[in-house]
């Protein structure tokens, strides 16, 4: 078992809901002894149920009982606050142990639950059109941490509803905490557990070269890339990263990606006024993409009150993806949702930090 697999609180006993099953196994089997039918029970509970102690798992020796009491604890998030849009998308705001508050959002589209996950507190990457950029990168979150998103929301929906797709595109950069992430999606696709397919997980990156790989070699799921402009310089001036790794790097790392046949990479294009929304960038972009299975997602800009950037007219958007589809692009304009409650892209985090410092003592 990797070490960083191995999350402990202060008194040094081990996360419980940051191993997926072949560590949980591993732990309870192998070291402690313990029967696999019996580690199969605590894990299922772990991943279907409320949990409130170990008293409440059914059909437990007490050795087995006391053994987790001991050595293991389950963490979970609180709810700090569930806020609703007027479109019917949901904020969830949880405050983690150490106090630091995280968001996930669930979106409502058509008769199909998706749920914005995040995989870190804040974000390292800096993008300046993105407000979760401004508060740096907090800390890494734990697969617990990660995991526990879609089983918190999940738990709280009526029997009828079910999360469909689960998108990592919350705050944070997740290929920047590809160690937890990976045991937390893989907590995500067991069929004792949250039990999401491969194909209804979605990992979005800024371009973090060299982890696409580490990514696709570890799991299957779907990739999405924020490529956002279509030079060199135009990228560099918004998106920092592309300071290490270039934009001709990073297609290149997407041209080499493995995808099952029929696949294809979404591309995210955030749409900035007078910035990268020309006709040009339109057919730059097409010329870029050329060759890779794409799918394409225009992001008109969410404004935020403290940047000097615009979201273009509609028809602007809508000129832009006609000649991407002309191109033979498969492409959509995504619809902003959830803005009365800063739930949109690139919200996440800044709103509540502004209400902290408005309420804060002088
Ligand atoms: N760090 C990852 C995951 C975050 S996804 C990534 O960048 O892909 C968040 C998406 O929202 C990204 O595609 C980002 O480019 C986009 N975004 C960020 N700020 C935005 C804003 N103000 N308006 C519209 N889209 C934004």
């Amino acid at each position: 078992m990797p070490p960083h697999a191995l999350a402990h609180d202060d008194q040094g006993r081990i996360d419980l809901r940051s191993l997926d099953w072949d560590a949980f196994r591993a732990l309870m089997v192998d070291e402690w002894g313990d029967s696999a039918t019996r580690a199969r029970r605590v894990f299922r509970h772990l991943w279907t149920q409320p949990f409130t102690s170990f008293e409440a798992i059914p059909n437990l020796a007490l050795a087995t009982r006391r053994m987790l009491e001991q050595r293991a604890y389950v963490p979970t998030l609180q709810t700090e606050q569930v806020i609703e849009s007027e479109d019917g998308t949901t904020k969830f705001l949880w405050r983690c142990e150490d106090g630091a508050v995280i968001e996930s959002v669930l979106i409502p589209d058509n008769d199909r639950l998706t749920l914005c996950m995040s995989s870190q507190v804040g974000c390292a990457m800096a993008c300046t059109f993105c407000l979760t950029g401004d508060m740096g990168l907090k800390r890494q979150l734990k697969a617990s941490e990660i995991a526990m998103q879609p089983l918190l929301v999940g738990l709280s929906l009526p029997p009828e509803k079910r999360i469909a797709n689960l998108v990592l595109m919350g705050m944070g950069e997740p290929l920047h905490n590809l160690d937890n992430l990976v045991p937390a999606l893989t907590l995500c696709m067991d069929d004792h557990g949250l039990n999401f397919g491969h194909r209804k997980i979605t990992v979005s990156t800024v371009g973090l070269v060299p982890k696409m790989a580490e990514l696709a070699a570890a799991l299957p799921v779907n990739l999405a890339v924020s490529i956002n402009a279509t030079t060199e310089e135009q990228r560099r001036q918004i998106m920092p990263i592309t300071r290490k790794h270039s934009l001709a790097e990073l297609l290149d790392a997407c041209r080499a990606f493995p995808l099952p046949s029929g696949k294809s990479i979404l591309f995210e294009y955030v749409m900035l006024a007078g910035f990268n929304d020309a006709d040009e960038d339109a057919v730059r972009l097409a010329d870029l993409l050329e060759g890779i299975p794409s799918k394409i997602n225009l992001i008109p800009y969410n404004e935020n009150p403290d940047r000097d950037l615009r979201r273009p007219a509609p028809e602007r958007v809508t000129a832009f993806q006609a000649l991407l589809m002309q191109r033979g692009y498969f492409t959509k304009i995504r619809i902003t949702r959830g803005i009365d409650v800063s739930a949109a892209c690139g919200q996440l985090g800044k709103a509540r930090q502004r209400n902290a410092a408005v309420s804060a003592p002088a």
